[in-house]
């Protein structure tokens, strides 16, 4: 009895430990602007400083699946959702 005890109690324990992970990555990424960051505010193209019009991102590639940014629909520049230009098609 003890023993199944102590195995539902080690299960809590990591499964609450990758739930806070996860929460205290994204407060962390929220704050240092990183992928695991979440970003509310609209993003501007930082090639032409278009807006995306559409709230529903339709993602390009798998990256932008994932970590979210986009392609501009103006001028092409790939950014990350911070805004910041990526990829080949970045001009600096
Ligand atoms: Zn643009």
């Amino acid at each position: 009895m003890f023993y199944s005890g102590a195995i539902m109690l080690i299960f809590f324990l990591v499964f609450f430990g990758i739930c806070t992970l996860g929460t205290v990555f994204t407060i962390i990424g929220t704050i240092v602007k990183n992928d695991w960051g979440i970003n509310l505010d609209p993003i501007h193209c930082p090639n032409c400083n278009h807006v995306k019009s559409s709230l529903f991102r339709k993602p390009k590639n798998i990256r932008q699946a994932l970590w979210g940014g986009g392609t501009c629909d103006v001028c092409g520049t790939e950014y990350d959702k911070w805004g910041r230009a990526l990829g080949a098609t970045a001009k600096r």
